[in-house]
Order: structure tokens, then C-alpha cells, then sequence
């Protein structure tokens, strides 16, 4: 059977879009791969998503997600996309799990992945003092001290950002120099609140049954070791979007983010649309991936009626 969209991914941009089709009468079917939700199920509460004054357990609000698409028809198989065919429509998809399926139309919210740094201690303390979202988690470390890895505008923007909490934000960074542009570094460095350990490698994160105690570190000068205490640890290392299944068929930047036509979620294929952190390098929110997981059913489903209008006065 062909589907008339298919949808590749279960963030909040992938859901929205579902519900948006589903209740549009496409039928869309949901591809949700092995962390279905997203990033959003890797932090604990999400307060600033509008609509729950209370706040609402990440893994709460896409399972609610989830249902509401189910409610409006929309169905989910779980896979992984291998590969796909855009070259003739229906577009192929290869997934890992299920085998081939074929859609006129494909919706690509797969998100990006945050970059970790892979040492000691660090997987087994996410959500427990180990983030890589300061927007989402920043609040939860009022007046304690924090560490952000990382050496690029991100881990600048993150750092001034979390100063409005944290008692001290200590940037580590493995390079004497910052990659951060000047605009960046200079607003990072204006601010008293941050303390710098620059030249420090990260070895392993120091934890105790109740919360981290800080971030072993080499110092690449001395060569010698040290323990950076802190109640907190920002990876800000990048991210890396989830376009590598696509092999190269649908534009992206030089990062692998796909690039979209400018207030649109058309991509360079017509009838493939992207939307969420997959084509988000800057804002990366839930608010606005949902946003744009609506523009890209909105964007399918005009796609969708044109077509049926063509093959009816074909
Ligand atoms: P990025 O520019 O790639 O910087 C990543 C940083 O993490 C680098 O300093 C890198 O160190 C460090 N790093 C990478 N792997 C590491 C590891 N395993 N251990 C320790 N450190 C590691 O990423 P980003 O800061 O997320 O920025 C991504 C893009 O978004 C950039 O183009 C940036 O300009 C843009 N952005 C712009 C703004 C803004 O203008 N407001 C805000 C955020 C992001 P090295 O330097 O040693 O490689």
C-alpha cells in the first residue's frame, strides 16, 4: 500500500504534525524509532511548555502527544530508517524492523542528537545533575554551582544564561582559545559570575548517590589531575542532526541540518518536508518544534489536496 504521509520521527515536531494530519483525514503513518519522544524524555520536567502553569514530566507531555494523535486515526510502527528513495514518488522508505514503505509524501522530524562527551559517570548521571539543555533544566540549580563544557557560542550563550541561577557557572573548555565568535566571549567574560578553566580535559563525572560533586579534569598544562566540584554539569558540546539516513538526497548546511525554503518546511524534494531540530540549529525548543511540525502539515496537507486536484483534471 502507498500511505499518503509518512512521518519519520516522534518529537514534538513529528507529533504535532500527526495530529495536525490526522485530524486532517491524511492518515499518516508515524515512523518512531528506539527513543520514542525524543530529547524531551531525557529531561525531567518541562516548565516553560505554554498551556501547564504546574509544569508536566517530559516523557508526560509526548506520551500525550502520542494520544492525541492516536485519538484523531493517526498510526505509529516502531523502526529505524535505514534509507530512502526520493528519487520517483511514491517515495520509498527502508526501515530497519519493518521492510519498505511508500509514501506520496514525507514528513522528516528526526531531530537532532546532542552531542555527549563520553567519559566516566556521565550517562548514568543525566537527569540527576547532567544536562545538555540549560533552557530546560537551568531553573532546577538556583543558587548552586554549575559547569559548562564546551568552547563555542553555545556553551557562551549557556553560560550567561544560567548565570541568572547558578551561585558561580565555571566554563571548561579542552583549548587555551575559545571557538566562541568575540561577541560571544566578550559577554561571557563581562560576566563576574563565571570562572574559567580553560586547557582542562574532562575525565570523568564525580557522583555520590545524592548528586554530583563535580567534573575530574586534567589540566593540559601541568598534566595534573583535579576535581572541579559543582552541583550541576552543562555538556554543551553541539549537536548533531539525524540526517544521515537521508544519504545525501535532501539539501542540508554543512552541519547535516536540513535546509528548509525560508518560512516554509519544504525541503529541495517536493513533497518532503522537515521540521523540528533536524532543521533547527537555533532555537531547538519544544515550543518551536511543535510550531513548525504544524507549518509542515499544513505544508503536506496543501501539497496532498494539489496533487488530488491535478490527477482529477489530469
Ligand atoms: P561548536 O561551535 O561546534 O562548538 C563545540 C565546542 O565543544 C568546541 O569548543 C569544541 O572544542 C568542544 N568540544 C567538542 N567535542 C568535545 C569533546 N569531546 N570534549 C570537550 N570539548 C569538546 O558547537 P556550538 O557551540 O553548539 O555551536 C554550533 C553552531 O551554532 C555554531 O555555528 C555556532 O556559531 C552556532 N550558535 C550560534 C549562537 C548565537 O550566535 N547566538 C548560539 C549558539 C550556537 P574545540 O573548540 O576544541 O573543537
Amino acid at each position: 500500500m502507498t500511505y499518503k504521509t509518512i512521518i519519520i520521527g516522534t518529537g514534538p515536531a513529528g507529533l504535532t504534525a500527526a495530529i495536525y494530519l490526522a485530524r486532517a483525514n491524511m492518515e499518516p503513518l508515524v515512523i518512531e524509532g528506539w527513543q520514542p519522544g525524543g530529547q524531551l524524555t531525557t529531561t525531567t520536567e518541562v516548565e516553560n511548555f505554554p498551556g501547564f502553569p504546574d509544569g508536566i514530566l517530559g516523557s508526560e507531555l509526548m506520551s500525550n502527544m502520542r494520544k492525541q494523535a492516536q485519538r484523531f486515526g493517526a498510526k505509529f510502527k516502531t523502526g529505524s530508517v535505514k534509507s530512502v528513495d526520493f528519487s520517483k514518488r511514491p517515495y520509498t522508505l527502508d526501515v530497519e524492523g519493518i521492510g519498505e514503505l511508500q509514501a506520496d509524501s514525507i514528513i522528516i522530524s528526526t531531530g537532532a542528537s546532542a552531542k555527549y562527551l563520553g567519559i566516566p559517570g556521565e550517562q548514568e548521571n543525566i537527569g540527576r545533575g547532567v544536562s545538555t539543555c540549560a533552557t530546560c533544566d537551568g531553573f532546577f540549580f538556583r543558587g548552586k554551582k554549575i559547569i559548562v563544557v564546551g568552547g563555542g557560542d553555545s556553551a557562551m550563550e549557556e553560560a550567561v544564561f544560567l548565570t541568572r541561577f547558578a551561585s558561580e557557572v565555571r566554563l571548561v573548555h579542552r583549548r587555551d582559545e575559545l571557538r566562541a565568535s568575540k561577541i560571544m566571549q566578550d559577554r561571557a567574560r563581562a560576566n563576574d559570575k563565571i570562572v574559567w578553566s580553560l586547557n582542562r580535559t574532562p575525565l570523568e563525572v564525580a557522583a555520590t548517590g545524592m548528586g554530583l560533586q563535580g567534573l575530574k579534569v586534567r589540566n593540559n598544562e601541568t598534566g595534573e589531575e583535579e576535581l572541579l566540584e559543582s552541583d550541576g554539569l552543562f555538556v554543551t558540546i553541539g549537536h548533531t542532526p539525524n540526517t544521515g539516513f537521508l544519504g545525501g538526497q535532501i539539501d542540508t548546511d554543512e552541519q547535516g541540518y536540513i535546509i528548509v525554503k525560508p518560512g516554509t518546511s519544504e525541503t529541495n524534494i517536493p513533497g518532503v518536508y522537515a521540521c523540528g531540530d533536524v532543521q533547527d540549529r537555533n532555537y531547538r525548543q519544544a515550543i518551536t518544534a511543535a510550531g513548525s511540525g504544524c507549518m509542515a502539515a499544513l505544508d503536506c496537507e496543501r501539497f496532498l489536496e494539489s496533487q488530488a486536484h491535478e490527477a482529477v483534471h489530469a
